[in-house]
């Protein structure tokens, strides 16, 4: 079978990585990809907002499945447009994917019914909004209902903060994702997050992993788009997923089928598990980054079949096994991240790395003159497997310090809650 894989990320990597081991792949392409996809995959620079090109690819090339990596070009309508023309589409319509593009849908859908979450308001201007403040306590929490790149949300610890988010959100700091804001009540507890299969109307449960937002150590610092995860995540036993499968998970899938906009893909819960149990924090459409990293080096069956029976319906005929290992991984991002990122710098050393057992996947990088070097934020996924999680994280630390990167960074401290 000949596939497509739309993205560019250290996600679609490890997708691609993972694909290329099954018997059933023909040929792999990959839009944009990166140096590492180009490694299992044809790339290609088709422009992925123009849906008419994309169908043509597809029928150049007879693929028969595209595996879409990122929320944007579901949130647009891809897999519509793709069903449409008859071709194999991973991932949701663009009414399904309202789950990650509307926080305020999801909220709704939530209240109605009866999925665990925070308590909250939806405004469409601030005025109605900071009156909705009054006589509440901080921490506010509090939400551009639109899509901002992990940017929307802000934890402000007084009322003045939280007055100067909503102006920001108001006054078009995220553009039309804030024209409408989310308040919520503050959540204590353990975040984790667990992904799984849905075809419409069968869930199936893969793994759960926990990432690290802030860029410094000791989760300090600006919020990114995640330095490190692991999996799997201690929190998030067989009980706990049993849980959280039945009270959040598939009351959303039956949720979603009733209202009509069934959910075919892979759906991210992130979840706040506090003394009450676990909490939806939000969904997200689409596989972690960086956490699909990890789940691929610990995913035991052929991810080929499973996608494929998403998109036909027979999730009910597939099991997905797992590794026991834990798998972890590191992210090296261009210093200046999540800022401007230094762009440019070559980067050596990816052999010797990966000779002491690590697997790098690529985000952020190009070859130019025949040099690897940096082209974004998150550069390199250094990622390794060990019968524990400390020997993992040995393992993917061993391999970092033999990457030779002057302007890159990465925290010293992924896993330290599960170590
Ligand atoms: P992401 O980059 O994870 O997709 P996002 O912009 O979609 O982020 P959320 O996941 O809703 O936003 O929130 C970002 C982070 O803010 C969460 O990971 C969590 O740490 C914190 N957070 C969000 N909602 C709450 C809440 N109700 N209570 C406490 N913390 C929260």
């Amino acid at each position: 079978m000949n596939l497509l894989l739309i993205g560019g990320g250290g996600r679609e990597h490890a997708l691609a990585w993972k694909l290329a081991q099954s018997p059933l792949l023909t040929k792999l392409f990959a839009a944009p990809g990166n140096p590492g996809i180009a490694e299992h995959a044809e790339c290609t620079d088709l422009d992925i907002s123009d849906h008419r090109a994309v169908i043509e690819f597809c029928g150049r090339h007879d693929v028969e499945l595209v595996v879409v990596g990122p929320e944007q070009p579901l949130v647009d309508g891809l897999a519509d447009s793709l069903k449409r023309a008859g071709i194999r589409c991973f991932g949701p319509s663009a009414a399904a994917a309202r789950l990650e593009g509307s926080k305020g849908f999801t909220k709704d859908l939530c209240a109605k019914y009866d999925i665990p979450t925070a308590a909250y308001g939806r405004f469409t201007d601030a005025a109605a909004a900071k009156a909705f403040l009054d006589g509440r306590s901080p921490p506010f929490v509090i939400k551009a209902d639109g899509l901002a790149a992990g940017k929307g949300v802000v934890i402000a610890e007084d009322r003045a903060a939280a007055d100067a988010a909503l102006d920001d959100m108001f006054g078009g700091a995220f553009g039309g994702s804030g024209a409408e804001v989310v308040i919520e009540e503050f959540l204590e507890g353990e975040e984790a997050s667990l992904f799984a299969l849905c075809d419409g109307k069968t869930v199936v449960p893969l793994a759960g992993a926990q990432d690290h937002k802030r860029v410094g150590d000791g989760d300090t610092g600006p919020n990114t788009g995640g330095m490190g995860a692991y999996s799997p995540a201690p929190i998030l036993d067989d009980a706990m997923t049993a849980r959280v499968m039945r009270d959040i998970v598939e009351p959303t899938a039956r949720a979603m089928a009733a209202e009509g906009a069934p959910y075919v893909g892979v759906l991210y819960a992130g979840l706040m598990i506090g003394p009450d149990g676990p909490q939806l924090i939000e969904y997200n459409c689409r596989f972690g980054d960086p956490e699909c990293q990890v789940l691929m080096k610990r995913m035991d069956s052929d991810l080929l079949p499973a996608l494929v029976a998403v998109c036909d319906g027979t999730l009910a005929d597939i099991s997905v096994a797992w590794r026991s290992e834990s798998a972890l991984t590191v992210v090296m991002a261009a210093e200046g991240y999540p800022g401007t990122p230094k762009k440019g710098g070559e980067i050596r050393g990816l052999d010797t790395a990966e000779a002491s057992g690590a697997t790098i996947f690529h985000a952020g990088t190009k070859v130019a003159d025949g040099k690897l070097v940096a082209n974004g934020g998150r550069v390199l996924n250094v990622t390794a497997t060990g019968p524990s999680l400390k020997v993992a994280a040995d393992t993917a630390y061993k391999a970092c310090a033999a990457i030779q990167w002057e302007d890159g960074f990465y925290r010293r401290d992924i896993g330290h809650r599960a170590l």
